[in-house]
């Protein structure tokens, strides 16, 4: 009897090592974490209830929160420009994970904001924020985060890699299913509504004519919006996308008399998609599968 108490004590140790405190920046970052936690935790986020990520500013009581955290992974100040700050004073031991420095992902320059230099974008000069567009990006990230948990909880480092090989393996299927579904509409140029999509578009080679908005600062003109139907015709625009959550009076305004077609409004930005596990590989579902629906039509 109290032999079995004694072993029982001994085999529960590895279970009490302390699972980190994790702090993401909004609603991807969060689903690709807690799909790499599995049951082992749950990460917190500080963009939340259709924030726009790019607007977001810390609340003070989400100051407290970052001072609790053990580790806060976040995209980096190419997104979110005011974060930055606030990481400065975490507590003692706690680590960041910066995903475009050091996910190991890929990088493309934000061309869109460099021609507009000066209207009123406010990210990081020269590189896109809109990294987890890219699913490769979202598997290697996968891995980082494994390996950054697992520095700071060794007693379940295994399950964080496994987990985040999961994850791993259904991107590879999914990656594979959108390249077929999307080739055969892949010079069929289309719209979309914030300079946003150049990742995904970049990597399954889609034609994109433009986006309605010029950047995530800046509303679009009346001139621009004559600029606009100018561009549908030059391009032969085949579609446009609209986003949850941002302007559909835009969208109807400037498609109206022209036969562009409206898609299935896009929410990559997580502005009402709920957070959670499959969630990330979801919306790039959601994303391929809106896309082609709308060209093939
Ligand atoms: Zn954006």
């Amino acid at each position: 009897m109290r032999m079995a108490a004694i072993l029982a004590v001994v085999a529960a140790g590895p279970a009490m090592a302390e699972v980190p405190r994790v702090v993401t920046d909004f609603g991807p970052v969060q689903s690709i974490v807690m799909d790499v936690m599995g049951d082992l935790g749950l990460p917190a986020v500080l963009v939340q209830g259709g924030g726009d990520p790019h607007d977001f500013q810390l609340r003070p009581s989400q100051a407290g929160d970052l001072q609790q955290a053990d580790l806060v992974i976040w995209t980096g100040p190419e997104l979110i420009p005011s974060l930055g700050d606030a990481l400065t004073t975490l507590a003692e031991g706690a680590t960041v994970l910066q995903l475009i420095k050091d996910g190991g992902g890929v990088q493309r320059p934000f061309e869109e904001a460099e021609e507009h230099e000066g209207e009123g974008h406010d990210h990081e000069a020269g590189v896109d924020p809109h990294a987890w567009l890219n699913p490769a990006n979202g598997a290697a990230w996968a891995g980082a985060i494994a390996t950054a948990l697992g520095a700071q909880d060794p007693d379940n480092a295994a399950t964080y890699a496994a987990n985040a090989a999961a994850l791993q393996g259904r991107l590879a299927a999914l990656d594979a299913d959108l390249i077929a579904l999307l080739a055969p509409v892949k010079d069929r140029p289309f719209v979309v509504y914030h300079d946003a999509l150049g990742y995904f578009t970049d990597h399954y080679g889609l034609t994109v004519a433009g986006a309605v908005e010029l950047s995530d600062a800046t509303p679009p003109s009346a001139a621009r919006l004559a600029d606009i139907r100018a561009l549908f015709e030059a391009a032969g625009a085949v579609c446009i996308f609209p986003e949850v959550g941002r302007d559909p009076v835009l969208i109807a305004t400037v498609t109206e008399g022209t036969t562009v077609r409206v898609g299935a409004a896009q929410d990559f930005e997580f502005l009402e998609r709920p957070a959670g596990p499959g969630q990330y590989e979801a919306m790039l579902r959601d994303i391929g599968t809106g896309i082609a629906t709308c060209l093939q039509g």
